[in-house]
Order: C-alpha cells, then structure tokens, then sequence
C-alpha cells in the first residue's frame, strides 16, 4: 500500500515526460582512437514519453519499472544516472524512481538515455544540487552518448559520439508515424557490424549539407539517410523485408523522410501535415503492423515543458524558457502548433 505523504512532502514528488528522440539524419564517418565511433547525427525530440515519477527519501536509491525488458538493478539507466549525480554531489539523500514505459525498448529511440537524462534533470532540483543542464553534461556523456541531447531537445546536431549537442535554429515540426517492430535490436550489436564493413570514406556532409542549405521544402530532407540500417537489418534479418514494406507505404502516404531510427527496430515516416500522417498509419495498420502517431516536440516545447515540471528553475544554469526559435515552417510546410 502506498504510503500517504504529507502535502510538504507531496509538492516534492516530481512527475516529468520523457520524450523519445528520433534520428532524422545518422552518418557513421569512423572508428575514433578511443574506439567510439565518430558521428553526425540529426536528433528530434518527439512527444511519445515514459513517465518518470521521482519521490526523494531519506536514504537509498531505487527504480521500479513497469516493463519486463528493463532491468530494475544498476543497469538501469535512470537508476545509474541518480547514483551518478549522488556521488558527483556527494549528496546522502535518496529517491525513489518509478518509470511508466511507453518508448518501445530496443526500439532506437533512446527511451532509457531519456530516462536518464529526466532523472539527472529531476534530481538535480530536488537534491537541490543546482548544476542545470549545462552543468549536467559531463554526467550525462557518461551514461550514454544520446544522454547529453536529452539535456538540450528538439531538432539538434549531435557531434563527436553525437554527445557533442549543438540546437538549431531552425526547428523541424511535423507529425512523426513510427512503426514499432516489436523486437529490440542491439545497439553495440550493429556498430559491431558496421565495424567490419567499415572503410575510411569520403565524408558525404548530408547532414552538414542539409543543415546549412537553402533547400526547400520536402526536397531537404530527401538528402538525409541512416548509415546504420543495412548493418541493422544484417543484425535483424527478419525485419528486411517488412523494412521496404514499411518505407514504401510511408512514401506513398507523402512522407517527406522515411527512415529507421537510430540502430533500430523502431521505423518513422516524417509529415508535414496530420491527414497525412493519419492515412500512414490507416495504410500501416491494414497490413498488420503496430503503429504510434507523435507529433515533433521543438526546442521551445521541450524547454516550457521542463519549466512546468521543475517548476521554476533556481540556481541551474542556462534552463530558462527561452523564445522560439524559428520553426522550421518551410521545410514542412505549414504544420505547426
Ligand atoms: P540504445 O541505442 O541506447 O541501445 P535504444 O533506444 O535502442 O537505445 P532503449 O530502449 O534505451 O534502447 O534500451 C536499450 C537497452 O537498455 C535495453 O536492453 C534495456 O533493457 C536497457 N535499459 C536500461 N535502462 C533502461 C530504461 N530506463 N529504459 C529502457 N531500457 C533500459
């Protein structure tokens, strides 16, 4: 039974999203010396989110989960996330963390970078530790490349690991129809894979390209692609011959990009209106695959809805509700919120 908590203790509990990430662009340039490899990835937030309930205690560090893949022990990654922050602070007080999944797992999504990053995020007020995102960022590089983009959100490049995390000034808005396969695949199982076929190649700048180009419109993002789909469908056979079912019904629905997220499984149709989006997922659920419908969650919205769940920010750096930046209204035409 749930303990009562008194309203003092109530107004502290903190209930935040998650939001999952999609990769619009992912270019592969090499194998550093570390043995990271070097990246170019073009990161957008999008509003399908696990919920994150973080109560603080006394004592102790725990995490509940209510989805059977993800471990309820240090390899957690909010978990290892508030055990960071704890001994970085050299904090004693503890929390109890509880994640409703809704990010497919496995799915190159970043759902547990995400969780990670909403935990550090959430902590950090509530141990009233006051480092903000950018005094985060080295924490969070060491939880996992995709942590730090969750620090910062909407459409961002991510360099080096693609922990380097740089927002753009133009914000991607769309509706965003995923496909969730229903089978993790392994992220360290496909850059393995992509190591073996990997040569030193040319660097084809697409995403550097598309970035800084004067592209208009749907043909901008016709540029962009994933290096890691074929090492991905190579580690996940089975999932090549839907992969070009799913690409060409997002296509022919008007997707201006079509392309897997991440290492996979999850694949995602980008739209610049809901109609379309709709027929998408109609076309995509007549042919029997499980079907999620998001929505882009810019830079702006990613940062108000940290403001509503901290409440307002004190002592962080760099965390206030900024103004928009400009959308990116021409490449997707006139959707917008
Ligand atoms: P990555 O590219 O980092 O592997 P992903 O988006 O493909 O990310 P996740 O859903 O983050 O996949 O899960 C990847 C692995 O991490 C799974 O094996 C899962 O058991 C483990 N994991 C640890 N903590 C979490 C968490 N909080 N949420 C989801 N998975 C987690």
């Amino acid at each position: 039974m749930e303990r009562t908590l008194k309203p003092s203790a109530r107004s502290r509990v903190l209930r935040v999203p998650a939001y999952a990430k999609v990769n619009l662009g992912l270019e592969v340039l090499g194998v550093r010396q570390d043995g990271y490899h070097e990246l170019r990835s073009l990161f957008q937030t999008i509003d399908l989110h696990d919920d994150v309930v973080i109560r603080p205690r006394r004592r102790g560090l725990e995490v509940r989960c209510d989805h059977p893949d993800v471990p309820q022990d240090e390899r957690n990654l909010a978990l290892r996330a508030a055990l960071e922050l704890q001994r970085h602070a050299g904090i004693e007080r503890g929390a109890e963390i509880v994640i409703s999944k809704r990010i497919p797992v496995g799915g190159g999504l970043g759902g547990g970078s995400s969780d990670a990053a909403a935990v550090l995020m959430a902590l950090d007020r509530l141990w009233g530790v006051g480092l903000g995102p950018a005094g985060l960022h080295g924490l969070a590089r060491r939880l996992g490349a995709d942590v730090p983009f969750f620090l910062v959100g909407g459409t961002a490049l991510g360099l080096a690991r693609g922990d380097e995390v740089y927002p753009l000034h133009w914000q991607v808005r769309g509706h965003v129809v995923l496909v969730d396969p229903g089978r993790p695949i392994s992220t360290a199982a496909v850059f393995a894979r992509m190591d073996r076929s990997l040569t030193p190649r040319e660097n084809s700048n697409k995403i550097f390209r598309f970035v800084s180009s004067d592209l208009e419109g749907f043909r901008a993002f016709g540029i962009l692609a994933n290096d890691l789909e074929q090492a991905a469908l190579e580690e996940a056979p089975d999932l090549a011959d839907q992969v070009g079912r799913i690409r060409g019904i997002l296509i022919r629905e008007g997707a201006a990009l079509a392309s897997l997220s991440g290492s996979g499984s999850s694949f995602f149709g980008l739209y610049d209106d809901a109609r379309r989006a709709r027929g998408a997922q109609s076309a995509l659920t007549a042919a029997g695959f499980i079907v999620l419908r998001a929505r882009t969650v810019s830079l702006g919205q990613y940062r108000r809805s940290w403001a509503r769940s901290l409440g307002a920010w004190r002592g962080g750096a760099g965390f206030e509700p900024v103004k928009e930046p400009a959308p990116w209204r021409s490449r997707t035409s006139r959707s917008s919120r």
